[in-house]
């Protein structure tokens, strides 16, 4: 293996122990548990997974997706989460190598599966995960500004932060009905992020969080609902579009 195959391997192992530590975020933080202590347990008979229950995918395939001690049926979504993080991480280490950037997508990329799951499920971007997800962004782009000697890239961030996070922002203040304001917060998150790529996926990301949003609500509208009053979460879509965007972001220009 070479070692670039070596460092893409590497990330998605990692990404895979991330998705399964975000199996525990998504059940937990929307039920305001904490994160760390009780250890992982059956949330039907409390039952304590052991170390081998707790493998990404490869329990869940072991167990043929049910408990280890009362049988009940564990969730597709819990693999789920683990593969796709997995390979997001995978991904990003193919894209973007070895640099600063890669552990700050890597973190970007989980951010955003479990926020949009949570979106999903409970209608909420907690601030809890975007805010220090935020932090940690802004230390670990501040980091890299300083060993390099240059602020390119903190300022090209900050950029993408106003542009996203004003264009939702104003949105919100002319119609506060079509989107929340978790979904302004996690504009700015996502702004911050996208921007040390550069303005095009700072930019393509607006229009493909509200072209994928238009798609589905009116599919799901004519299909589904059969009702122009019903609303469906938009993070999901904000979420699709900001991953979107920082693979292929940079090879096009709309505007
Ligand atoms: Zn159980």
């Amino acid at each position: 293996m070479t070692p670039n195959g070596i460092f893409v391997a590497l990330f998605a192992v990692v990404g895979l122990a991330v998705g399964s530590f975000l199996n525990v975020v998504i059940w937990r933080v929307p039920r305001g548990e904490s994160i760390v202590l009780p250890p992982s347990h059956c949330t039907s008979c409390g039952y304590r997974l052991r170390t081998v229950d707790n493998l990404p995918i490869a329990s869940f395939l072991a167990l043929r997706g049910r408990c280890h001690s009362c049988g009940s049926k564990i969730s597709v979504r819990y693999p789920l989460v683990e593969l796709s993080t997995g390979a997001l991480f995978g991904l990003v280490a193919a894209l973007f190598g070895r640099t600063f950037v890669a552990p700050q997508l890597a973190l970007f990329s989980a951010s955003l599966v479990c926020l949009a799951l949570i979106d999903i499920e409970t209608r909420k971007l907690p601030r809890k995960i975007i805010y220090p997800s935020a932090l940690v962004t802004f230390l670990l782009i501040v980091a890299y500004c300083i060993e390099m000697g240059s602020f390119h890239y903190l300022v090209s961030s900050i950029e993408g932060f106003g542009i996203d996070i004003g264009i939702f922002g104003l949105i919100f203040l002319l119609r506060p009905s079509s989107i929340g304001f978790g979904d302004v917060r996690l504009a700015g998150f996502i702004g911050l992020n996208l921007g040390v790529l550069g303005l095009n996926p700072t930019i393509n990301f607006l229009y493909g969080a509200f072209g994928f949003g238009s798609i589905f609500g009116i599919g799901y509208i004519l299909l589904v609902s059969r009702s122009v009053k019903s609303s469906i979460p938009f993070g999901p879509f904000m979420a699709l579009s900001a991953l979107t965007s920082m693979v292929i972001g940079n090879s096009f220009r709309i505007f």
